[in-house]
């Protein structure tokens, strides 16, 4: 928790710094407000959002009249966490749900490039060192190095790699991972598939196959979506093309290391109705962290 906050902390209290400076002008006209809304917009937070927060601002600054920093700061940071939703269940469910003689199921999608073999790899990384039996499918069999790739990570960090023929049938390869799991009685398979966005049908045809492959053997317990922090709006486009296909839910997002717009947080879950629960902070096997709203608030705010 502590890592997470110092780690997002260097590139992320441009935001909460930016607003607090703002809010504490002597005199909050019209134009200062413009300026927190764009202050907003411009750390990716979405539109909806920011109207929401920047009326609840007003309302409540009116209401305290004269403000000292800590309490615009109390209020800043009170806000903004329930923006980002204190509540939510953000448990990444690795064990079986329902009555299966099986592992738990977890699902990695996402566009390639966004991170999601290096996550599937961090993940495992935690569940091993969680005591957990991890069997990783290499079910991206389009990227010619995506399962030497996955395989080097379960090397790393003690986990089978299952993997088909190079541009084998993902479906059969994510079949064969579950079915793996199940004889070896392991405890989570971890499944990291392909994500050509540029073909969007075959993406749906691939990636509803093997969600139907893998459910004939139980049901999936989870299925996170990677998506990179750094790509913005394009990244809420991927999001919701990726929840036409499959139920998401959790999102995983990524390089939140590389970037001052942690808005996005909160626009993506907007989007998409399911909450943020790991974020990748950098490339090393360490690297991953449980999202924790009042780290990353505080984070923020610096
Ligand atoms: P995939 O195509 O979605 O499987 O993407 P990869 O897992 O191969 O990752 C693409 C690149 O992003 C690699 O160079 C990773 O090391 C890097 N990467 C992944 N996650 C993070 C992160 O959280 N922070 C940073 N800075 N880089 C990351």
């Amino acid at each position: 928790l502590v890592r997470l906050r110092t780690r997002l902390s260097r590139s992320q209290n441009a935001l909460g710094k930016g607003l607090l400076t703002l809010l504490s002008r002597e005199h909050l006209d019209e134009d200062t407000w413009e300026e927190v809304e764009d202050t907003l917009l411009a750390a990716d937070v979405g539109v909806a959002p920011t109207q929401e927060l920047v009326e609840r601002l007003r309302e409540r600054v009116k209401v305290l009249g004269t403000r000292t920093p800590e309490e615009l700061r109390g209020l800043l940071r009170d806000e903004l966490l329930t923006l980002v939703g204190p509540d939510e269940d953000r448990t990444v469910h690795t064990e079986t749900r329902g009555a299966v003689d099986r592992p738990g199921v977890v699902l990695v999608v996402g566009v390639n490039g966004t991170g999601k073999t290096t996550t599937t790899g961090k993940l495992g990384r935690v569940l091993v060192a969680d005591g957990k039996s991890v069997v990783l499918g290499a079910a991206d069999t389009f990227r010619a190095a995506a399962a030497d790739q996955l395989q080097t990570w379960g090397e790393r960090v003690g986990a089978r790699t299952v993997r088909g023929p190079e541009g084998g049938d993902p479906a059969s390869v994510a079949f064969d991972a579950v079915k793996e799991g199940t004889d070896e009685g392991a405890d989570v398979v971890l499944i990291d598939t392909a994500g050509r966005l540029h073909t969007k049908t075959g993406l749906m045809d691939e990636l509803g196959k093997v969600k139907r492959v893998v459910e004939k053997q139980g049901p999936v317990d989870e299925v996170l979506l990677v998506l990179d922090a750094t790509t913005g709006q394009n990244g809420l486009v991927q999001a919701r093309v990726f929840a036409e296909v499959v139920d998401i839910t959790g999102i995983v997002l990524t390089k939140l290391d590389g970037t001052a717009k942690g808005g996005i947080v909160v626009a993506v879950q907007r989007e998409l109705g399911v909450p943020v629960k790991l974020v990748g902070l950098g490339e090393g096997a360490d690297d991953l962290a449980p999202f924790e709203p009042e780290a990353f608030v505080d984070a923020l705010i610096g």
